[in-house]
């Protein structure tokens, strides 16, 4: 029996309402909450009298640690992140840095990620097989992002792309469209979503053409659809297949 146990829970877009039952019941139960200070902000009232540990962005391995070393006190320990924490998110260095750690058991609770609260926004983009792609070059090289976009466009995926901007990367969505209109058509069925579940949430549907020279920030999801998506009533849809005449 191992001695701690510590949730790793996603917490949804956003809103408490697209939080899981489960990830509600996993905070309550929690005596400490861990995570990146933008997401303890938005929990709502419900886990006021909660404490709360946050380290900035960037300090991923030290908030880790500091999860281990609050169940090592025997403390319950809950580590937020926004949507799903097994997608672009902490559950793997939580594995990776609880090797040190055998007398602590690590419990995912399954979020809600972007790549679905983002599509629920702008209709049905993502109902055919899809892929996600991070433009996030801080971990990846950008030579291999680009190889996956490549690798995506030729499957004829829908694609979801996280992280399409920062602050240091403006250009990077831009950047992308190019890689993918050497070989997608320019008229391309595109949409995105910023801010899902959180306040002043904005959705557009555009070309991939258009995409290229739209301004996105690090709140935003981008969807590419595949070569069968079709904007209809100003939804993104991709088709099943289904024949319906
Ligand atoms: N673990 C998160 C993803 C973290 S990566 C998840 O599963 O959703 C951060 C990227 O996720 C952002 O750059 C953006 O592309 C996307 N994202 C996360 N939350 C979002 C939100 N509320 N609205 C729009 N995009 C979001």
């Amino acid at each position: 029996m191992r001695k701690h146990r510590i949730f790793i829970v996603g917490m949804g877009p956003g809103r408490e309402e697209m939080m899981t039952g489960e990830a509600v019941q996993a905070l309550e139960q929690a005596d400490v909450i861990v995570g990146y200070t933008v997401y303890l902000t938005l929990l709502g009232e419900r886990f006021r009298d909660k404490e709360m540990l946050s380290t900035p962005m960037r300090q991923e391995k030290e908030r880790c640690l500091l999860c281990f070393e609050e169940a090592a006190k025997g403390k319950r320990v809950a580590l937020v992140c926004s949507g799903d924490a097994g997608i672009y998110g902490m559950a793997s260095l939580m594995y990776e840095i609880g090797k040190d750690y055998p007398d602590t058991e690590l419990v995912v609770i399954a979020g809600v990620t972007a790549a679905n609260s983002g599509a629920a926004v702008l209709g049905a983009p993502i109902n055919h097989d899809f892929c996600a792609i991070s433009l996030s070059d801080l971990l990846t090289p950008w030579e291999k992002i680009g190889r996956r976009l490549r690798a995506a466009a030729a499957g004829d995926f829908s694609i979801v792309l996280y992280n399409p901007s920062s602050h240091k990367r403006k250009d990077y969505l831009r950047r992308a469209c190019d890689i993918l209109l050497e070989s997608l058509e320019g008229e391309r069925a595109c949409g995105y979503v910023e801010n899902i579940g959180r306040e002043q949430t904005t959705a557009a549907v555009c070309t991939l053409r258009e995409l290229r020279d739209r301004e996105v920030n690090m709140f935003t999801t981008v969807f590419v659809g595949n070569s069968g998506t079709e904007i209809i009533d100003g939804k993104l849809v991709t088709k099943r297949g289904y024949q319906i005449e």
